[in-house]
């Protein structure tokens, strides 16, 4: 399943609403990839990815790219469900 650039849009917002931070540098600039999977009986798991790649704790490309768990509310928000 691939997530429009209008669902990207509404992940990202999300995103800032929930303050989530990338769990290596802590940047909160975090961008929706296009990728996601619905899970039976509600929720969804949507590819997010950190823009911050200069940052050290990024090396070697650590921790850049991971799935970020929406609950079935947020799924449907996002039109997911
Ligand atoms: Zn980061």
């Amino acid at each position: 399943m691939y997530l429009s650039s209008r669902q990207q849009w509404d992940v990202e917002l999300l995103l800032q609403e929930k303050e989530e931070r990338c769990e290596a540098c802590g940047s909160t600039d975090l961008r929706a990839g296009e990728d996601a999977r619905s899970y039976f009986g509600g929720g969804a798991a949507v590819a997010v990815w950190c823009p911050n790649i200069e940052d050290e704790a990024h090396a070697g490309g650590v921790g850049l790219k991971w799935y970020y768990s929406l609950t079935a509310e947020e799924a449907r928000r996002i039109g997911l469900a």
